[in-house]
């Protein structure tokens, strides 16, 4: 049992009545330290993969291992894997710290203040993070949801489109935040559909097209081989 992998994904298939090749036959792995970027254009099957890499949705065929262990759908999220799919349920009338404190309480272990400060910082949520959430934009919602899936330090970060909404500043900073969180052993999947952001963040790529694989492999390889940009990805 490979318990020291993070991810591996072999041979899913997804279909939806009027999508039935949502994901078809997909298979990619995750290992440590390693920040992988799903990319493709919408439609591709990003999020799809991603709600099942999550126990939301369940796959018709194909398995899922995160940290050697099958995953099932409506079982306990395992600690050990985190994500953000899908607009955060963040609550219009608190503050985005209450925010994260509430989503905290969910899991019925203590907070550290330490643990805290550090997500608030990283997030570069600063001062507004006293302030309610109606009063946010669409950028610094996204950065309360990112500091809420980092808050438990999952070994495994999932992230659907993490830099979607932000400025060009804070999507520099997020890139750090990614690689700095994946050099320390732990891993990010996260999805995209543009190029030059995967080329900038990820280790390593795995193109999606029409719900399958089409190309992946190291970052580097991808550019040196032009497979990046020989499929259709939308440019910036
Ligand atoms: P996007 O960036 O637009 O979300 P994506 O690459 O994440 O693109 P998916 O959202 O996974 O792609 O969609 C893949 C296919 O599956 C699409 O044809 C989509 O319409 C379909 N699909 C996804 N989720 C559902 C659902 N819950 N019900 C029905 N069809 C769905």
């Amino acid at each position: 049992e490979l318990t020291h992998v993070p991810l591996s994904v072999e041979g899913i298939g997804k279909s939806y009545p009027r999508s039935p090749d949502a994901v078809r036959d997909l298979s990619l792995r995750v290992d440590p330290g390693q920040v992988v970027g799903l990319l493709g254009p919408n439609g591709a099957g990003k999020t799809t993969l991603l709600r099942i890499v999550l126990g939301l949705s369940r796959p018709e065929e194909g398995c899922v291992r995160v940290f050697g262990r099958g995953i099932a759908p409506g079982a306990p999220v395992l600690s050990r894997v985190g994500g953000l799919v899908e607009s955060p349920g963040l609550l219009p009338h608190l503050t985005g710290l209450e925010n994260l404190r509430s989503h905290w309480e969910a899991t019925g272990r203590p907070l550290e203040q330490a643990r805290l400060d550090e997500v608030v910082r990283i997030a570069a949520l600063g001062e507004f993070a006293n302030h309610k959430v109606s009063t946010y934009g669409p950028g610094m919602r996204q950065r309360v949801a990112l500091a809420q899936a980092m808050l438990g330090m999952p070994d495994l970060l999932v992230l659907d489109e993490p830099m979607n909404a932000l400025d060009p500043a804070h999507t520099q900073r997020m890139r750090e935040v990614l690689r700095e969180y994946a050099s320390t052993g732990r891993s990010v999947l996260l999805s995209s559909h543009l190029l030059d952001e995967v080329e900038k963040t990820c280790t390593h790529v795995v193109v999606l097209r029409e719900g399958r694989r089409v190309a992946g492999g190291t970052t580097e390889e991808l550019i040196a081989a032009d497979s990046i940009t020989a499929f259709h990805v939308d440019q910036p």
